[in-house]
């Protein structure tokens, strides 16, 4: 399988080659050549299979340059029972006649993410091994994705962490979640401003090519192919829990950010699997509903950005819809770039509402959309736990109420699990003046030592630290 960029660059790459890259170099995001097609008689054989198992079998149609055997133990190492909570990995649980929930929350972080970063981990580890490289991954996080990257690449060979966050701004489990890490390889570090101001200094590193060569700098940000691929793995999983044969249709509703988590079905979807739609949920922050409804894309400033009870899904711009547009065109390069690189920059906006390929984003693709505001964020949170005994969590709420707006008769719905409700409990209280339950092993957790320094928001300090960190340059 060879991989191109969105953008239309004419080189071509294999799946090792990309996994440790952040952009395409036309600044375009990478996907597959083509989608490898799945037939009803391959569904029908792999409907029976453990979850590492189904997850090699997807992997393998995509990675052709890691041999069979290796890429088959990866996958075994990374979706354990141990790791994820139960021996399904992502067992479905019903809420009422046609609404299921999927549960990609259990892993180290009781969010999705690491549902794609714990294998990410170990392709890492298995990779740079391979090659006899290092790598410091440099990243920004205000919550979930820091917390999933760390905990995925604790312990890791060949691999250091520097995650700066904003100072005092992430909930006070998060910041356990993050800080109370021992490990050698993972550096905390509290960054004196807003997430903003660690996305800056981030890039301002990034930007320095050369210590960003001498220092091996990379990231693991949702552009990385590498956990698109590894989230198609629980569409098919989910799939086969809400039919018991492959002439069905399942919907699926996601709560979404980046776009990165909804990305992976519309994959699934074009690989054959039998999705009739894709609904994505937005919160305040609309911007994908604004698209999906009007056909207009339009990225928010700063000061358009609202700080939400579903923070992980408060974006300016989706990072990862790039690549949907680019199949909605008919994969023309061109005229990607001239949308991302010409009307964006530009103009921060771009309209396809008069062209007709948009109407297919619902018609051949199945997209839908809604939104869901802080209100109803709590109703659904209510609603749900009085009728159903069942806890969401702020984002999974958001989730289902746009579900419930697109349901189809005789198609059962999937809402994913994006959270556990313990990591947002400030919104669970005002929901359900109560606290959420917490797992067992969290216990205690906030008063665990604390393992981060603190810095001014400045670029050249974190510089400095990394040099600091980093015994040898990695040349
Ligand atoms: C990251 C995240 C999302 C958004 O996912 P995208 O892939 O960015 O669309 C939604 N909910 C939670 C809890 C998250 O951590």
């Amino acid at each position: 399988m060879q991989y191109l960029s969105t953008r239309g660059h004419p080189e071509r790459k294999r799946f090792c080659a990309i996994l440790l890259e952040g952009l395409a170099p036309d600044g375009g995001l990478y996907l597959p050549e083509h989608y490898p097609q799945v037939s009803s008689e391959t569904l029908a054989r792999w409907r029976g299979l453990a979850y590492a198992d189904l997850a090699f079998e997807i992997l393998s149609l995509y990675i052709d340059d890691i041999p069979a055997a290796d890429l088959r133990a990866l996958c075994h190492k990374t979706y354990t029972a141990q790791v994820f909570g139960t021996a399904q990995i992502v067992p479905l649980k019903k809420l009422g006649d046609a609404i299921y929930l999927e549960a990609l929350s259990n892993g180290p972080t009781l969010a999705f993410k690491d549902m794609a970063m714990q294998l990410l981990g170990n392709l890492f580890e298995y990779e740079l091994a391979r090659r006899g490289e290092e790598l410091n991954i440099l990243g920004a996080t205000s919550g979930d994705t820091g917390s999933a990257a760390e905990y995925a690449m604790r312990g890791k060979k060949g691999v250091r962490v520097f995650m700066t966050s904003p100072a005092g701004r992430m909930s006070p489990f998060q910041q356990a979640q993050m800080f109370s890490l021992m490990d050698e390889n993972i550096h905390n570090i509290a960054v004196d401003g807003v997430f903003d101001d660690c996305q800056d200094m981030v890039k301002a590193v990034s930007n320095d090519l050369e210590f960003k060569r001498r220092y091996k700098i990379g990231t693991v940000n949702s552009i990385n192919w590498a956990r698109l691929l590894a989230q198609v793995v629980y569409y098919f999983a989910g799939y086969f829990q809400a039919t018991s044969k492959d002439s069905e249709k399942v919907s699926f509703a996601v709560p979404s950010g980046n776009f990165g988590n909804v990305c992976a079905g519309h994959v699934a979807r074009m690989m054959g699997l039998p999705i009739a739609q894709l609904v994505v949920a937005t919160n305040e922050n609309d911007v994908l509903d604004e698209f999906f409804r009007t056909g207009v894309y339009r990225v928010r400033g700063s000061a358009d950005t609202h700080e939400t009870s579903s923070p992980s899904m408060d974006i300016s711009k989706a990072s990862n819809f790039e690549r949907f547009v680019f199949d909605l065109l008919g994969r023309d390069g061109a005229q990607c770039k001239a949308l991302f690189e010409g009307a964006l920059g530009s103009s921060g906006q771009f309209d396809l509402s008069a062209d007709p390929r948009f109407a297919q984003a619902a018609t051949r693709y199945g997209f839908k959309s809604g939104n869901s505001t802080h209100s109803q964020r709590l109703q659904t949170i209510r609603c749900t736990f009085a009728e159903h005994g069942v806890l969401l969590d702020p984002h999974t709420a958001d989730g289902l109420k746009v579900a419930r707006e697109h349901l189809q008769p005789g198609v059962p719905m999937v809402v994913l699990e994006t959270a556990l409700p313990i990591k947002f409990a400030a919104t669970i209280v005002q929901a359900l003046g109560r606290e959420p339950e917490r797992p067992p092993q969290f216990a205690g957790i906030e008063a665990l030592p604390k393992r981060v320094l603190s810095m001014q928001a400045d670029a050249e300090a974190v510089k400095a630290y990394i040099a600091k960190n980093c015994p040898q340059p990695c040349m």
